[in-house]
């Protein structure tokens, strides 16, 4: 779809050739939804900046009121204080506008309880940075609306404590999605970036409720409502042991594990077939979970200080 907006202004102040609203809010999502999926850098926001917005807010009232919609759609949060009601320009922000919260910031001393007068909501994210205390000592209360997404990017060490922290802030998730530059190993317990020998994994697909690291999945368990994890983490050729994406190719069922565990510990036969069958019937999960999907990334879809000196030792 292509359309100028200096002849969609000088239509719409014309009654004659007034374009209906119906169509004028469908080019505006479509428009919208195109500068929206920019997103590749953590250190960025998928919500568009406003200059691209800005000339469409002033082609006509119906417009603008169209624009400011979409462009709030995503309403970022820098400082706790954004959500506080008057430090919310427009009403119509928690009553209709906005569908996620974007946290750039772990929200320190946030009860996210706050949220939940936000009519629209579908979904949260919180950027991390290294210097954050993930889990944090305190508690940020409970929440309670159905249906909500949760993404946490950056995590530095994405140990269990962190999914038990979700689960129990978070009790009605239905999605979660981790994008970090390490994963959990389970059998040493210690966090790591993925590390094999090429070819590298691009994508993993797990069907039936299996696929997480095993204290994730015990972490994740009392969320009843939890139907699919998103996990994109990073991957470095530097390993001695093997996986891809290609059928076939994940004979152990890798569901985290380091490259030195893998190496060493697989050794054991016997060790190997017991732990393969832990991971394909695990004792505790997620009732209604379905699809966990593993995406691995290269360094350079990460902020630089999230990938850590140890992936280059
Ligand atoms: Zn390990």
């Amino acid at each position: 779809m292509a359309f100028s907006y200096s002849n969609l202004s000088r239509h719409t102040s014309k009654e004659k050739n007034r374009l209906p609203p119906e169509l004028l809010r469908e080019i505006v999502r479509f428009y919208s939804t195109q500068n929206t999926t920019l997103d590749q850098d953590h250190a960025t926001s998928s919500k568009p900046p406003w200059q691209l917005f800005s000339s469409l807010s002033s082609a006509s009232k119906t417009l603008r009121a169209l624009a400011l919609g979409f462009w709030f759609a995503i309403f970022v949060v820098r400082h706790v204080y954004d959500l506080l009601d008057s430090n919310i320009p427009f009403p119509e922000i928690k009553t209709s506008w906005t569908r996620e919260i974007h946290f750039i910031r772990w929200p320190k001393g946030l009860q996210f309880n706050i949220v939940e007068n936000f009519m629209r909501l579908s979904k949260i994210r919180i950027d991390c940075s290294k210097a954050d205390v993930v889990p944090p000592r305190e508690s940020n209360g409970q929440l309670l609306l159905k249906d909500i997404e949760l993404e946490i990017r950056n995590l530095y060490w994405p140990s269990p404590l962190v999914t038990q922290y979700i689960s129990r802030t978070f009790p009605t998730l239905r999605v979660l999605r981790l994008r970090q530059t390490r994963t959990w190993c389970g059998l040493c317990h210690t966090c790591c970036i993925p590390e094999f020998q090429p070819p590298l994994p691009t994508v993993i697909r797990y069907e039936g409720g299996t696929g997480l690291p095993t204290h994730y999945a015990q972490a994740l368990s009392p969320l009843e409502y939890l139907e699919a994890v998103y996990l994109d983490v990073g991957v470095v050729a530097s390993g001695k042991t093997t996986l891809s994406s290609h059928e076939g190719r994940n004979p152990d069922f890798w569901i985290g594990e380091c490259d030195r565990c893998i190496e060493v510990m697989y050794e054991d036969e016997s060790f190997r077939k017991e732990w393969l069958a832990k991971k394909k019937n695990p004792a505790v999960k997620p009732p209604r979970l379905t699809t966990v999907e593993w995406s691995f990334l290269s360094k350079e879809d990460f902020d630089s200080s999230s990938w850590s000196d140890d992936s280059e030792e």
